[in-house]
This record gives structure tokens, sequence and C-alpha cells, in this order.
């Protein structure tokens, strides 16, 4: 029945050719159409193929698994096709809460390794010396006292507001996560060091060149920016990090709202 209904076919039974008829109308409404077409290719003239698909269609997700049916001489094959839906939304949702951070909606920190960790293995293709990954690190000045003064809400409404304007200025492919309380990270992949200066200065005037509005109040912000270029491939991600990190003490140190990129 469940079947007929995603055929649009009465449950019972169907003349065969009639079956085929709908499977392939079925088959061709799904997303991912092209992607079936190849994986059926190999069981036309193979009647011992099996195999377990997905068909995506109309925002659901159906299993959908045919194997050889031998039986009394009769050649054939069983269909069965199993509605998954909740279950494939549900691991989405939960993907996507072990990768985010519920406030600002970006990677977190475990997410941001995950990725961090996959380029510096692989420098991108055409990538040569003055390409290498750089590491972006800032934190809020003073936020404390944004807490302080306008309360603890108003306080996760500017960290959104700074993820949205980070991310404003970011390019395809950089990425960008929340690394802690006010603290967050990007990863500049294949960057010169010209590109990633003017990446990181980018990210601080990107902050401070409006203050933010808030319930009718206008509250300012700045952020101090540590950069690090990855020196060369033996360079782990951790030391990277490390150096960022470092850079970004010192732009707190010598004043805050500022970058700071020399190297150590
Ligand atoms: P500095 O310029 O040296 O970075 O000063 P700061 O006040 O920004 O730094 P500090 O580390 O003293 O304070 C950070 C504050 O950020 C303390 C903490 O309560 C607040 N904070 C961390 N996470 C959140 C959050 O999710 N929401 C809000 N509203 N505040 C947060
Ligand atoms: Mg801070
Ligand atoms: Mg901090």
């Amino acid at each position: 029945a469940v079947a007929a209904a995603l055929l649009g076919l009465p449950a019972g039974l169907v003349r065969v050719d009639v079956l085929a008829q709908a499977m392939r109308s079925a088959r061709s409404r799904c997303d991912n159409a092209a992607e079936l077409d190849q994986a059926y290719a190999s069981l036309q003239n193979d009647l011992d193929a099996q195999q377990v698909v997905q068909w995506c269609l109309d925002d659901c997700v159906w299993r959908v698994d045919t194997h050889p049916l031998r039986e009394s001489g009769h050649k054939g094959r069983v269909w069965l096709f199993q509605d998954i839906t909740a279950q494939v939304r549900l691991e989405r949702v939960l993907r996507m809460e072990a990768n985010h951070d519920p406030l600002t909606g970006l990677f977190n920190r475990r997410a941001f390794f995950d990725r961090a960790q996959v380029a510096f293995q692989q420098l991108p293709e055409g990538a040569n010396d003055a390409h290498r990954c750089a590491l972006v690190m800032f934190d809020i000045d003073h936020f404390k006292r944004i807490n302080d003064l306008h309360g603890h809400p108003v306080g996760d409404q500017v960290l959104r507001e700074v993820a949205h304007r980070a991310k404003s200025i970011l390019r395809e492919g950089d990425v960008l996560a929340r690394y802690g309380g006010e603290e967050f990270i990007v990863l500049l992949s294949a960057a010169c060091k010209e590109d990633a200066r003017a990446a990181a200065e980018r990210m601080r005037t990107v902050m401070d060149a409006q203050p933010v509005q808030l319930d009718g109040q206008a509250i300012t912000v700045s952020i101090s920016v540590g950069l690090a270029l990855r020196r060369d491939e033996a360079e782990t991600l951790q030391r990277t990090i490390e150096r960022a990190d470092a850079n970004l003490y010192r732009a707190k140190r010598e004043g805050r709202n500022r970058v700071v990129d020399e190297e150590d």
C-alpha cells in the first residue's frame, strides 16, 4: 500500500507493464533521477543484481530495495519501498547539532577542526609556496562590558551580528567557526600573505565601521585579530593555531581593535 501510494497505483495486483511505467514515471520525478538512472542501468541485463538506493521525491526519501526472485522457475524481481523520510530528517538535524553552534549558526570548534585538518592535508590544485593556509583568530573587545551594560540577551544578539558580519566579508571556501565564548576562528585556504592580511583587516573594519543597532541602542563593537600563515607543509594545524592565538594575545596587549600578524 505504501508503494502503491508512492507510485500512484491502486493497491493489489497490477499489470506488470502498468507497474513498470508507474515506476519509471516516479523515478523520473525524483530529485536524484540522474543518479538513479545510472544505478539502475546495471539492472537492465542482470537479473541477479540486487541493490538498495534512495529515491528523493517530493520532500520524501524512500529506501528502495530490489533483489531477484527465483521461484518455481519464474524469473522476477522483488521491489521493497520503505518511507525513511523521518529517519533521514532526524539524522540531518543531529548532524547539524553536532557541527554547529546554536546561537550563531556557525560551525563549532569540532567541525572547524575536521575541516581545517582536511585543508592542512591537501593543498588545493595549483597552490604554491605563496599560497598557504592562513588562520585568523579574533575575539570581541571588552565583551564583558557589553554584557554588563546591556544584559546577556543583548550580548547574545551582538554575537549573532558579529557572526553575520564576519560571514559577509569572507569568500567561498573560507571556514568560519565560533571557537569559544566570544572568540572566532577562520581558515583561509590557499591565501597569499597579502590576501590574508587584507582579509584580517577587513574583518576588523567590518566590526567597528558602524555600531550594532539593537533595541534603539547603538553598541560599538571592535575585535582584536591574530593572523598566522602556515609556515610550511610540516607545520601542524595545532601549531598554526598557537601562533595565531599568540598574535591575538599581542593585539589585545597592544591596545585592541587591531590586527597582529608578525611572525614570532
Ligand atoms: P577582552 O577585550 O580582553 O577580550 O575582554 P572581554 O571582556 O571580551 O573578555 P573576557 O574573557 O573577560 O569576557 C568574555 C565574556 O564573554 C565573559 C562571558 O560571560 C561572555 N560570554 C561568553 N559566551 C557568551 C555568550 O554566549 N553570550 C553572552 N551574552 N556572553 C558570553
Ligand atoms: Mg573578549
Ligand atoms: Mg575571549
